[in-house]
């Protein structure tokens, strides 16, 4: 086989639920397809996050596989609030421009930090930016950006953007008003699942 494919194979190898034993999950970092009787589910595991989505429909054939559930754990602890307002102070104070920024965590010292993002071109309706250079053991857990005046929504540019990570995204519009909105999405691998985040 191509080296190519072996790589990739290797990278995210497919699996099946045991019937009669309990599942194992991943040991280490990495992710993998699992087939089960209930559906396809990708399982990824990060430094900072556990998580075990659905991606499609049990195959439909009779199969010899268990069950599994959907699951999210977040290991590296609560998201601090304080950073997303912080973001959204950002969005409202350059509200005639789209901005981006991260919010990152360390996997050495178990801290959270929100950095900006360099913009290369900005209008009030696309975003060109450079995400900051991260150091070793540093992990975006929310990408975040405006949306100036327009209300806080994933697009179809913001689907592609996000379609190969792991990561939450995270959206603000309506930044010209007190009264900004807010979209977030767990995004895993081209999964996404809406969330509701109290700001
Ligand atoms: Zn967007």
């Amino acid at each position: 086989m191509d080296k190519r494919d072996v790589a990739l194979q290797s990278s995210c190898p497919v699996i099946s639920t045991p019937l009669f034993s309990p599942f194992t999950p991943l040991e280490r970092n990495g992710e993998r397809i699992v087939l089960a009787a209930n559906g396809t589910f990708l399982e990824v595991r990060r430094p900072w996050a556990r998580i075990v989505t659905q991606v499609g429909p049990a195959l439909t054939a009779k199969v010899p596989f268990g069950v599994i559930h959907e699951s999210f754990e977040l290991t590296a602890g609560r998201i601090p609030r304080a950073l997303l307002r912080e973001f959204v102070a950002w969005a409202q104070r350059d509200s005639e421009v789209e901005i981006g920024g991260i919010i990152t965590w360390n996997e050495h010292t178990g801290e959270y930090a929100l950095m900006r993002s360099k913009s290369n071109h900005a209008t009030s309706g696309s975003l060109e930016y450079e995400l900051p250079t991260l150091e070793e053991g540093v992990h975006i857990i929310v990408d975040c950006h405006s949306h100036s005046h327009h209300a806080a929504y994933f697009s179809g540019v913001d689907d592609q953007d996000d379609m190969h990570a792991v990561k939450y995204a995270f959206v603000v519009g309506h930044c010209n008003t007190n009264n900004p909105s807010f979209a977030t999405r767990l995004c895993v691998r081209g999964a996404f699942k809406n969330q509701t985040w109290s700001i």
